[in-house]
């Protein structure tokens, strides 16, 4: 039973949902349940209604910041950590979208019924916050309608972040709350690194990408994909080999975080970024780095971070036992695991992009 939902909560619910239907939708509900007589509440939700009509589409980035705000007033969670977890969760879905799909519109959280409702709960579509906190499950009530949604974005990520904030709200203290609802180490590093590459640029539409070489250089790359003959991935051979001169800069392809910088047997000096989409980008057999870079240092997409060189296959500062290239490879993280995937089409569309935007 959801028909007696306080006009509070429906101005709140109203102002979250995402399309000028849904909130016609609310209106109309709204409507049925005043009787008919048009309260103040009735005239601002038609003012909201009527803004929305006129609002161009609206963009999927600012709904989810004024999602984060509104979320972040309620919990004194900064938003910069529950962008982060709502991110980790969206490439969680986007990675598995069968076993962990989205279920709200703005937000890209999955929670399972059982966890939402309670283990022993007899009913896993229990949208009681009173039952559901009878039986521990961690679904709320956020926006305050009386009823705890699984399918709403306000109700799904509050209580992600309630259960997670329960220890502490600080950024000290939020990353072991970040734990105890994950279990697991490297979803917690990635939430950590998603909230640093958030706070860094304040905003989140950071998901330009550049290609890896200066467009003005000379290089040539070709599909390779599973070719056997490459030199040193970081497994076997994942990724694309562009090969140029011993010394041309080597740029993020990604706005992120640098999470791996240092010496590996087949990849020589290698560095590693995690970027917003779970996407760990790896460039290797670099001449050198970039020195005033490190780990947990953020990039932006086009920044020089090496060059090319021919390092590895042996210890340490060996080179030259094959002609110097860029090995780059694309891993996709799954929550327990990083599958490689190819890289050879990105690579040809952020090179057709950057030339287009460097024409104009
Ligand atoms: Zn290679």
């Amino acid at each position: 039973m959801k028909a007696l939902i306080p006009i509070t909560a429906l101005v709140v619910a109203a102002s979250l949902l995402a399309t000028p239907a849904a909130v016609g939708a609310a209106a109309v509900r709204q409507n049925l349940h005043s009787g008919g007589a048009a309260s103040v509440s009735d005239v601002r939700l038609m003012q909201a209604h009527a803004a929305a009509e006129e609002a161009p589409t609206a963009n999927p980035f600012d709904q989810r910041r004024d999602l984060y705000d509104k979320l972040s007033s309620v919990t004194n969670v900064d938003w910069s950590w529950i962008a982060a977890v709502d991110q980790y969760e969206r490439s969680m879905s986007k990675a598995k979208p069968k076993a962990h799909p989205m279920l709200g519109q703005i937000a890209g959280v999955f929670v399972e019924p059982e966890r939402w409702a309670g283990s022993l709960n007899p009913d896993f579509d229990d949208s009681s916050p009173v039952s559901i906190s009878f039986f521990k499950g961690i679904g709320k009530d956020g926006d305050g309608n009386g009823v705890a949604e699984r399918d709403n974005d306000f109700d799904l990520l509050y209580s992600l972040i309630a259960y997670m904030g329960a220890s502490g709200t600080t950024d000290e203290r939020f990353p072991s709350g970040v734990w105890d609802y994950y279990h697991n180490s490297r979803a917690v590093q990635r939430v950590q690194q998603f909230a640093a590459i958030y706070k860094r640029f304040g905003k989140l539409d950071l998901f330009e990408h550049a290609f890896p070489l200066p467009l003005g250089a000379t290089y040539s790359y070709k599909d390779t994909w599973g070719d056997r003959r490459g030199w040193g991935g970081r497994r076997s051979h994942e990724g694309t080999d562009l090969f140029a001169g011993h010394g041309t800069p080597v740029r993020s392809t990604c706005y992120g975080i640098i999470e791996i910088k240092g010496w590996n047997k087949f990849g020589g000096w290698r560095i590693g970024i995690r970027d917003l989409n779970n996407h760990y980008h790896y460039y290797a057999h670099l001449s050198g780095f970039d020195k005033t870079l490190g780990v947990g240092d953020i990039v932006t997409a086009g920044q020089v971070v090496g060059w090319v060189g021919s390092s590895g296959y042996g210890k340490p500062g060996t080179s030259g036992k094959f002609p110097p290239h860029l090995h780059y490879g694309v891993y996709s993280d799954r929550g327990l695991l990083e599958w490689a995937f190819d890289p050879y089409p990105m690579l040809r569309r952020w090179e057709q992009a950057e030339r287009k935007r460097t024409r104009k």
